[in-house]
């Protein structure tokens, strides 16, 4: 099971976390194009920020993930094989009961599908998931359990 791990001490807040991940989940996959001219996707990690304390936030790939539980349509799974918990936009209704019982806030509105939620998927076309990939400061970690 792969679980990105913030390290809070060593964020800065520049947010190219967040760049990164709508970059990965965009149509073209191109900074320019993702930004200025195809729909922009919904970021799947944000970065929280209080003060000088900053951390990147996203699905924690619960092992009993209570979004899985809760979602009636099916479309919130957990993959069997990577751990990772999916969400499946065909089978999604948009009644955002996941978004109400994550603990973590880390499922969001896809305001433009109405109906599919943005939360991380690990980024699976890629070895390593784009926000840590792209960190300059190593704030976030990959780590197999
Ligand atoms: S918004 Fe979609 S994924 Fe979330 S609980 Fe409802 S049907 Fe399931
Ligand atoms: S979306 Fe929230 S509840 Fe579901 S697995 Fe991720 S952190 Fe856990």
């Amino acid at each position: 099971m792969i679980r990105i791990v913030p390290r809070e001490e060593y964020c800065i807040g520049c947010r190219l976390c967040e760049i990164h991940c709508i970059v990965q989940h965009s149509r073209s996959k191109n900074i320019i194009k993702a930004f200025k001219s195809e729909r922009r996707p919904v970021k799947r990690v944000e970065v929280e920020e209080e003060g000088h304390v900053s951390f990147a936030l996203q699905c924690r790939h619960c092992d009993e993930a209570p979004c899985v539980t809760a979602c009636l349509s099916g479309a919130m799974q957990k993959d069997p094989r990577t751990g990772a918990v999916v969400n499946d936009p065909e089978r999604c209704v948009g009644c955002w009961t996941c978004i109400l019982v994550c603990p973590f806030g880390a499922v969001r509105r896809d305001e433009a599908e109405h109906k599919a939620v943005g939360k991380c998927d690990l980024c699976p076309d890629l070895e390593v998931p784009a926000c840590v990939a792209n960190c300059p400061n190593e704030a976030l970690l990959m780590v197999e359990e």
